[in-house]
């Protein structure tokens, strides 16, 4: 802006600004997400190596291609306590603004798969379904954002154990990126690893979660306060998830993830009730604020040598 501009000049200038930068602004719609997972339950179980994780990815393909958004498959077989299964993890990376050229990228990340039960028909709308969704829903929202650096949207495969959490048997998809990222050379070009997981409980509660880079929790409950948003406590609580490997590797890496479930409500985590009656609009909405806000930070703050 020049000095010499007259009054109605600047006033007439702002407003265009202003409107340029509301029309560019990122825009994420709960409700949409919400009809993501609405799809995604009605295929059914989506247990990785069953056609139901292959519905999975042919609806992820079809809704990220309609936004333009390349989709490239990572297939692999992994060695589980029921023999090898083939799994798939799904990337989109969105380009950074205009001709900006990075070797870097942040890498934001869910699973999809949902987790095998024989006694009951898990559908897993809020443990697979809101992650995949909302990933789906950040591909739409970030289109057309001017990013500063690549930005990789992560589908994961196999997150869930085929038996009990314990050894090996579990964050299959995690630990296969993480180890084909390493054999290529570019482990050390992921700036952060941003995991969110079972963000769509209708009664979402945040916690820090204690295995996470401080650096990149301080950035986004920044932003979650910044914006009143509630659903974001400052208590910590030390949860396992994908994020573990990438840590364990050297990149930084934050876990958004409700995994308090009061008494009252407990009976939706790994039963037949996580179902979509179980999962509201307004959370994913949430989160997808939270986040959004808190970009600019997660894209600038170099949390490696802060570990
Ligand atoms: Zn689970």
């Amino acid at each position: 802006m020049r000095k010499h501009f007259g009054p109605v000049l600047l006033v007439l200038a702002c407003a265009a600004c202003l409107r340029a930068a509301q029309s560019s602004a990122p825009k994420f719609n709960g409700e949409r997400a919400f009809q993501d997972i609405r799809q995604l339950v009605a295929i059914g179980p989506r247990v990785a190596g069953t056609p139901g994780a292959q519905s999975a990815r042919d609806y992820i393909r079809k809704e990220l291609q309609a936004v333009g958004v390349a989709v490239e498959e990572q297939a692999f077989e992994a060695m589980t306590p029921n023999g090898l299964v083939k799994m798939v993890n799904v990337r989109a990376t969105l380009p950074p603004a205009g001709a900006a050229a990075s070797k870097e990228r942040l890498v934001i990340g869910g699973h999809y798969d949902t987790k095998l039960f024989k006694a009951f028909t898990f559908v897993g709308a809020n443990d697979g379904g809101s992650s995949a969704a909302f990933l789906i829903e950040l591909a739409r929202a970030l289109k057309t954002r001017s990013n500063r650096v690549p930005i990789e949207l992560l589908f994961l495969d196999g997150e869930e154990a085929v038996g009990d959490w314990q050894g090996t048997d579990h964050t299959y998809g995690s630990r296969h990126y993480v180890e084909a990222a390493r054999q290529s050379g570019t482990l050390g070009t992921i700036r952060a690893f941003i995991l969110v997981d079972m963000i769509g409980d209708r009664n979402l509660v945040i916690k820090r979660e204690a295995n996470s880079s401080p650096a990149l929790t301080d950035a986004i409950w920044t932003a979650a306060k910044t914006l009143s948003r509630r659903e974001f406590v400052s208590a910590i609580t030390p949860i396992e998830d994908d994020h573990i490997e990438f840590l364990a590797a050297g990149v930084p890496s934050v876990d958004i993830i409700d995994l308090e479930y009061p008494d009252a409500t407990s009976r939706f985590w790994h039963t037949q009730y996580d179902t979509l009656d179980n999962v509201a609009a307004s959370s994913l909405q949430a989160v997808g604020d939270v986040l959004i806000a808190a970009l600019p930070a997660l894209e600038t703050t170099d949390a490696r040598g802060a570990r």
